[in-house]
């Protein structure tokens, strides 16, 4: 009756796992017996509750005991078939041996297809398995290894970064300059002659009597627009890269189902942010770099420049910044090497489509 309570018979509260089921098949094979299997339920099942097909078999007629056919409980243990499958009871945790024969007639067959379909449907746990197994924890150390190599200079650009935040106006016009014009370094001139097209100003269809004067590319536009800071980033990143190791893939075998998902969603997570990661780091690095703190003087120096911005080179080491009347920052440019990511990564993102 609908609201009875099910009566747990177990021992499945989870579908089986891969290793459980490997086992399963192992046995299946040495005995030609798969009513044998020790936790199987016996008797009925109970239809009306939901019942998932874990495993299927064929079992050839010369392996049976004196040849006689496999019981089907369905049937009240009656010799009836040689190819069926496992089901699992999701309500009630058991595990019941059918066959194919009899299953049609007793669940009918729209719900017979249903549960193929399902059963289709959960390939894919075993596959994100077997691609954390085979692809993924094997290379784990040699991702974590890429992105520890990349502390020095996330440290370096942290820092800097702090440095800048600490003269809010030379901050917001290197945001702006950032943002107007696809970061291009840009002054405004007065046009003589009357009305000319205002250019370069995104969404602007208007005249006006200014004219734009490009000065400069800003180079590194990650490192004044960057919202969530780079240590944040990357040790969430490193942090999952070290999840990934262990000493023995094939303890995958043994999770349930939301375990193996939870940690290929996160790997494939991981894989899809790192590179991103990188290169916005190293577009970061160009900010510090001895060009483009040029063209920031080179900028600051043309004479219709609307913004007090003072800037100097010391020894091509050193960029000081004094903005609108507000005091000197002094940003380091020696920002340590990055290294290359392995070609790991882009490896295994071609696989991340297997397990997504
Ligand atoms: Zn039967």
């Amino acid at each position: 009756m609908p609201g009875e309570p099910i009566e747990f018979v177990g021992p499945y509260r989870e579908a089986p796992t891969l290793r459980e089921r490997e086992d399963i098949q192992r046995f299946i094979d040495e005995t030609g017996q798969p009513e044998a299997w020790p936790k199987l339920a016996k008797g009925k099942p109970d239809l009306a509750l939901r019942w998932e097909i874990v495993l299927q078999f064929a079992v050839r007629a010369e392996v049976r005991p004196e040849g006689k056919l496999i019981p089907c409980c369905l049937c009240d243990d009656k010799p009836k078939f040689l190819e069926g499958a496992y089901i699992w009871g999701v309500d009630d945790g058991s595990l019941r041996c059918v066959g194919w024969c009899c299953a049609g007639n007793h669940f009918g067959g729209v719900r017979m297809r249903q549960m193929q379909r399902t059963f289709r449907n959960a390939q894919r746990y075993d596959q994100a398995a077997f691609w954390l197994m085979e692809a993924v924890m094997p290379v784990a150390e040699e991702l974590v290894a890429d992105l520890k190599a990349l502390e020095p200079a996330v440290k370096h650009l942290t820092r800097e970064r702090q440095v800048l935040h600490r003269l809010p106006t030379t901050e917001g016009l290197l945001k702006r300059a950032c943002e107007q014009n696809n970061g291009r370094l840009t002054v405004e001139v007065e046009a003589t002659g009357g009305m000319v097209p205002r250019l370069g100003l995104a969404g602007s269809g208007g005249t006006s009597n200014f004219t734009t004067v490009v000065v400069g590319q800003l180079r590194g536009q990650e490192f004044v627009r960057g919202t969530k800071g780079w240590r944040q980033r990357w040790e969430q990143l490193l942090k999952c890269a070290e999840s990934l190791i262990y000493s023995d893939p094939l303890i995958v075998c043994t999770w349930s189902r939301k375990e193996v998902m939870d940690l290929s969603r996160q790997a494939a997570q991981l894989i899809r942010e790192a590179p991103k990661f990188w290169a916005d780091l190293k577009n970061a690095t160009d900010f510090l770099s001895q060009e483009n703190a040029e063209e920031i003087q080179r900028w600051s120096r043309h004479p219709d420049m609307p913004h007090r911005l003072r800037v100097q080179i010391d020894g091509g080491r050193v960029l000081g910044l004094y903005a609108n009347g507000e005091g000197l920052i002094k940003l380091d440019l020696r920002c340590p090497s990055m290294p290359t990511l392995s070609g790991k990564w882009e490896q295994l993102r071609d696989t991340t489509k297997v397990a997504a």
